[in-house]
């Protein structure tokens, strides 16, 4: 049995914790319940972590739902290798405060909060500095799976479970008219489309093209469509036109159809990639205006197809990619979906539901974010796993 990795910050007597809320305080910190794999191979099962009292600028979240994103997939079954076993996967956390540090004055027990792919960064490089966490210079650290840089050098562990202690910094205030369940992906899903819009000032009269339509994509439409601009969904399966329509998109291109690719040369304006497959790029060059811009946003494991320069230059094309987006981004991104109404179509899962869920995401078959309900993790062990 190894020990709690998560070492009390400020030694203090733990207040008793809310009923109901699926943790058990103890002087040494909360034993939580969780889900997560202890081997490429276990799957996920039921176990128990030590999180962290509270320090002084900690926030100790009681999580109501966690949402199901591809990169949990490839972590626990260790497709990105470099994993350190057990790992606790999740990072699109909702849940309500259920204690604070000394130092902490913006939130208060009760408050309805998130968490997303980050729960630290070095705060002094100029990526951070700037609001750009995400592009830390020394390493953002993980919400899971990442060596935590100041407590103690432990592992991070995600939001399968039934609490997380986050410093404040990193937290983010989720606007109590949206559903929780349904607000979790955009912490994840939401952002990672959001960012790039916002990055090309996406506004009213702009023509937006989506590629691929899953979590990231039906995002992406919701996001450009609330920004005022007219949406273009890609996609290589015709069974996917209702649905897009469906989420609001103006128009669907089947991108197999040489001749609909063809009659969309020039239309478009900003192109957010969310295909996590290799695939040929250079024919969606050809849709965008001049001065227009790919972001890719997709990882795929495998190399590309080589993008043909003569289309960027021909039309002062950008090629970029992105990746979530900062702190104070990710607020906002919160904010304007309280505004808009904007949250992911979810199903929501119980906690024996997870490794059938994971078949299921890897099959195409949700539409379009699973979602865990926490509140189904059994009763934490007398002892952590980690
Ligand atoms: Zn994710
Ligand atoms: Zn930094």
């Amino acid at each position: 049995m190894p020990p709690p990795l998560a070492k009390p910050v400020t030694p203090k007597p733990a207040a008793p914790a809310p009923a109901g809320s699926g943790v058990i305080a103890s002087n040494d910190g909360v034993l939580a319940a969780a889900y997560g794999a202890t081997s490429p191979d276990s799957g996920l099962v039921p176990l128990t972590l030590a999180r962290r009292t509270p320090g002084a600028d900690d926030v100790e979240i009681a999580i109501e739902f966690c949402g199901l994103c591809h990169s949990d997939v490839h972590a626990v079954r260790g497709e990105w290798g470099g994993q350190s076993w057990p790992l606790v996967p999740g990072h699109e956390i909702v849940g309500t405060v259920s204690r604070v540090g000394s130092a902490v004055t913006d939130f208060v027990p009760g408050d309805r909060v998130g968490v997303g792919c980050m729960v630290d960064s070095c705060r002094e490089c100029e990526s951070c500095l700037d609001g750009l966490e995400q592009y830390c210079e020394n390493g953002m650290t993980a919400t899971y799976g990442a060596v935590d840089r100041r407590n103690g050098g432990s592992l991070t562990q995600g939001g399968y479970s039934s609490s997380v202690v986050v410093d404040r910094r990193y937290v983010l205030r989720v606007p109590e008219s949206l559903d929780p369940a349904a607000v979790a992906p955009l912490l994840c899903a939401g952002v990672t489309t959001f960012s790039p819009l916002r990055h090309f000032d996406v506004e009213e009269g702009d023509v937006v093209g989506v590629v691929g339509l899953g979590g990231l994509g039906h995002m992406g439409v919701k996001l450009a469509k609330a920004m005022g601009a007219k949406v273009v969904v890609f996609t290589t399966s015709e069974s996917k036109v209702p649905a897009a329509l469906e989420l609001g998109a103006d128009e669907v291109v089947l991108s197999r159809d040489e001749a609909a690719m063809d009659a969309a040369n020039r239309t478009i304006d900003l192109i957010i990639d969310t295909v996590a497959a290799p695939h040929d790029l250079n024919p969606l060059f050809r849709t965008l205006r001049v001065d227009g811009a790919l972001f890719q946003l997709g990882l795929p494991s495998e190399a590309m197809p080589p993008v043909n320069p003569r289309a960027l230059i021909r039309r002062r094309i950008a090629y970029a990619g992105s990746l979530i987006g900062g702190i104070a981004e990710t607020q906002e991104m919160l904010d304007f979906c309280a505004e808009h109404g904007v949250v992911a179509d979810v199903e929501v899962v119980r906690a024996d539901q997870l490794n059938e869920a994971y078949d299921r995401m890897v099959a195409g078959d949700v539409k379009y974010r699973f979602v865990l309900d926490t509140s189904t993790l059994q009763v934490p062990a007398k002892e952590a796993d980690a």
